[in-house]
């Protein structure tokens, strides 16, 4: 049975073969598992990397940046399992039965933090672009041997547009989807059907049961419509003004969460510039505003850490529907750190300019000689997404620090 299911897959990888495969059979298939090479380029986290319990998906993402620029940094960040270059070259980034921290926050069929059940493959690329014809192969054949392993029907290969959302931002009251198109190639008909993905998600599961809501309707069509609605959807991405500020195309609408990003250029319309992290009011941002993403940037997966007075006037802006929540994290310019259900009504509309805070979170409390870090927060100790508010007042994610070195009482907070 086992061999039959090779050689299924074997007619996927080589469909215009079908004639010359009845010949070879299971020759040819020793010959395509040769065929694909990957080179190990193991990330220097991968040792650190805990072992996954569960593989149920196969996340794909475009890298929105060049070979080298992108494959160094996610190599450094142990961002990937595997890293395909535009020459269809594969690279092992982490190893596969390890966690790599490529999804962010994300969430598919109820399941939170897809880094946990996934298998994260990055594609040199463009979320708006085709891939090359020697990605399609290496892509096709590496989509097939890891579907076999672990048993992935086609259904569960998601881009990453499509597991990630958002948290309640001043743009979005509730959590929501469209925090990224990375990987939204992959939701196509015709490029699926050349990876030999016969199936995909018909619909947005977490939508459906009402756990997020739509933030992009454009993304939505092009990742779950007919082929003519993601046709139209698609030519809105590439459109001259698709990046223009616009009544209704807001610097998320464009930008998504890296808005605020130092990465971010904005020329408005009186000539002058500014880079995301300069701006002060999103609210006053000028109609007809160009909007420039830097090409090298590829996502960054740290958390946004918000900051009242400059992501919304106020814990409501920043914090949306969420804003009262015991997971949400608020760190008064005082020293003081409250979650949102700690504080009355009065209070949490008047926080001061400059407190910070974090959407989602669980508060872990302090690290001390008898309570790790991971004693706490478990494997997410170190992740980029977890937070360290140190004893200076200075909050560092967990992968800037060694477990030897989080000094006593530092107050931990993690992904909800
Ligand atoms: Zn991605």
């Amino acid at each position: 049975m086992k061999k039959l299911f090779n050689k299924f897959k074997l007619f996927r990888t080589y469909g215009n073969s079908y004639a010359f495969l009845g010949v070879c059979g299971l020759f040819f298939f020793c010959e395509t598992a040769k065929g694909l090479d990957i080179t190990n380029y193991l990330s220097p986290w991968n040792r650190e990397r805990p072992v996954r319990s569960a593989t149920y998906y196969i996340v794909l993402h475009t890298t929105e940046g060049f070979n080298s620029g992108s494959i160094r940094k996610i190599h450094a960040n142990g961002e990937a399992h595997y890293f395909l270059d535009t020459a269809g070259r594969v690279s092992r980034i982490i190893e596969e039965k390890r966690l790599a921290l490529h999804a962010g926050r994300s969430v598919w069929d109820g399941r939170q933090d897809v880094d946990r059940f996934s298998i994260g493959i990055e594609v040199v690329g463009n979320y708006n672009k085709d891939i090359t014809q020697a990605q399609y192969r290496s892509l096709r054949e590496l989509l097939a041997i890891i579907q076999e392993k672990y048993k992935i029907p086609d259904d569960r290969v998601l881009t990453h547009s499509m597991v990630a959302y958002g948290a309640p931002n001043s743009w979005h009251k509730k959590a929501h989807r469209g925090r990224k198109r990375c990987g939204m190639l992959f939701a196509g008909e015709s490029v699926r059907q050349r990876l030999g993905l016969d199936k995909k998600p018909s619909n947005d599961p977490d939508v459906k049961s009402g756990r997020v809501v739509v933030g992009d309707p454009y993304l939505a069509q092009v990742l779950y419509g007919k082929s003519e609605e993601q046709k139209k959807a698609v030519v809105r991405y590439t459109s001259e003004d698709a990046n223009v500020i616009s009544h209704t195309r807001s610097a998320w609408d464009i930008a998504g969460d890296r808005y605020k990003s130092e990465s971010v250029v904005y020329h408005f319309p009186d000539g002058k510039e500014r880079r995301g992290n300069e701006v002060r009011d999103w609210k006053k941002m000028p109609v007809g505003t160009k909007v420039f993403l830097s090409e090298e940037e590829k996502d960054d997966e740290a958390e946004n850490i918000l900051e009242i007075g400059v992501d919304g006037a106020n814990s409501r802006e920043v914090a949306g529907e969420e804003y009262n929540s015991k997971t949400t994290i608020y760190f008064l310019p005082d020293g003081h750190i409250m979650q949102g259900d700690e504080i009355g009504e009065n209070e949490l509309s008047s926080l001061p300019e400059k407190t910070k805070v974090l959407v989602g979170y669980k508060y872990g409390g302090k690290v001390t000689a008898k309570r790790s870090a991971f004693e706490i927060c478990g494997k997410a100790w170190n992740f980029p997404s977890t937070y360290y508010r140190l004893p200076d007042s200075s909050i560092t994610p967990g992968n800037r620090l060694n477990e030897g070195q989080i000094p006593k009482n530092a107050v931990v907070f993690f992904r909800n």
